[in-house]
């Protein structure tokens, strides 16, 4: 039996060497000039001349982006009234970083095994999505796992049911499972009620949402438009470096693919986000070559990327660790440096999110002053991350939300998910609750007897 890849065994070929020094890169920071993946290596590694992080020089970086922040954006520190709606956890791509899925064999129907995790109907959907935008929400994030049964709309289910190998393109008919998830068209369409922001649709789920044919993106996207979409999520991006997304998700969408079908979602008019998922086998050089791939897409798709999101790696529980791939995630150090050279490094993308879910209340209040400006959302039901051991998988309260931004100095401010709608929040009038939503008048999304368990408290 092949032994398992070790952290021992990476080999890469882009490692952090340059030719820059850490103080020409850092000038160039200041400065505000257009920095290079030699200048980002530099200001990540807090020098390539120095082993290890070198704190004065990070806290040179910091104050950079805090500076750059501030010019930028100003003091606002926004976040969007939103719900987690994802639809499934079967998958069968097995992303090694990966704990939100669940074998898809264990969703069948006549299967022995007891699956741990969840598919939800379009009815099912439509109904959570309905009374979160009673209670005031307006945007709904949803990401989910490639069930084999999911298919783009009926006609994409005619032609994997016609394909000669639907195994080969990752199909099994509906019928096969204990719940029917619908199309992603009946998802979206079912998700869409009373004018709430649907988010939804990775570059990884158009990617299964026309496997088996030769359509485009363009064409995906379009019909997931006409259905009711309205923003994409840049997720599955991972670490957009062909050798590191060998080791990490050898099965999943490739860098070329995932550009593309960003590129594809713009096209038709869809707003998008972008991210990074970092601190597991990749280096700095990868890091910098993610963020200026992400800054040339930007220029393609003319400013149609909001925000950009920079995710941690949560290894507990996931294969990479248990398998020794990894041993651990990014260091505080690294969590702050790439927050501050995103905001350096990313010139044409205004907002820089800090991800609470990821680095907890504290880190994430202090990634605002390292760069970040905005601060996700009120998230009423969080899977992905919980699942991977995260501990910060909580509903995050306006008025949690007031506290925290106004304790570190800075301005609260509701937004729309495109940010083109905001509202300034007085931290003297409570109660603090949505008013940007369609049925949201400023009660709080939750009463105090709901929030079970409560989140800090
Ligand atoms: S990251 Fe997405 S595609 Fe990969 S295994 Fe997890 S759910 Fe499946």
């Amino acid at each position: 039996m092949e032994r398992p890849v070790t952290e021992a065994d990476l080999t890469f070929d882009h490692v952090p060497e340059t030719d820059q020094s850490f103080e020409n890169a850092l000038t160039k920071a200041r400065a505000s000039d257009r920095l290079t993946v030699d200048d980002a290596i530099e200001l990540l590694t807090t020098g390539t001349d120095v082993d290890g992080i070198d704190q004065t020089r990070k806290e040179q970086v910091l104050e950079a982006a805090d500076r750059r922040r501030a010019d930028v954006v100003g003091e606002e520190v926004t976040f969007v009234a939103n719900l987690n709606n994802n639809v499934t956890t079967a998958c069968n791509v097995g992303c090694l970083f990966c704990n939100f899925k669940d074998a898809a064999h264990t969703f069948e129907r006549d299967t022995e095994l007891q699956s741990a995790g969840f598919t939800k109907t379009p009815e099912e959907s439509r109904e959570i999505v309905a009374d979160a935008v009673d209670r005031g929400v307006y945007e709904v994030t949803s990401v989910s796992g490639l069930h084999p049964a999911f298919a783009l709309d009926d006609e994409h289910l005619e032609v994997l049911e016609a394909h000669p190998e639907p195994k080969a393109v990752n199909y099994k008919p509906p019928e096969a499972y204990e719940i029917d998830p619908g199309t992603y068209t009946d998802q979206i369409s079912a998700m869409s009620v009373d004018g709430v922001h649907v988010h939804s649709m990775t570059p990884e789920e158009a990617y299964h949402a026309r496997r088996g044919t030769d359509w485009s993106y363009e064409v995906v996207y379009g019909r997931l438009k006409a259905a009711g979409l309205d923003t994409v999520p840049g997720t599955a991006a991972e670490i957009l470096v062909e050798e590191v997304r060998e080791v990490i998700c050898p099965g999943k969408i490739s860098t070329e693919g995932w550009l593309e079908a960003m590129e594809a979602a713009a096209n038709v008019g869809l707003g998008l986000t972008a991210t990074i998922m970092y601190g597991h086998v990749e280096n700095e050089a990868h890091r910098a070559m993610h963020l200026q791939r992400v800054r040339e897409l930007q220029e393609r798709v003319d400013g149609a990327i909001t925000e950009f999101v920079p995710l941690s790696f949560v290894h507990q529980n996931t294969p990479l660790y248990e398998h020794d791939v990894v041993s651990g995630g990014a260091s505080i150090d690294e969590d702050e440096l790439l927050i501050a050279v995103s905001r350096l490094f990313l010139d044409n993308i205004d907002h820089i999110q800090s991800s609470w879910v990821k680095y907890g209340d504290e880190q994430g209040l202090k990634m605002l002053s390292c760069g970040a400006d905005d601060f996700m959302g009120t998230i009423l039901s969080e899977e992905i991350t919980k699942r991977a051991g995260g501990e910060y998988g909580e509903y995050r309260s306006f008025a949690d939300y007031v506290d925290l931004i106004s304790s570190i100095g800075r301005v609260p401010v509701e937004r729309s998910t495109d940010y083109e709608t905001r509202r300034i929040i007085d931290p003297d009038e409570p109660p603090f609750g949505p008013r940007l939503g369609p049925k949201s008048d400023g009660t709080p999304i939750l009463t105090p007897e709901e929030r079970a368990p409560p989140a800090d408290d």
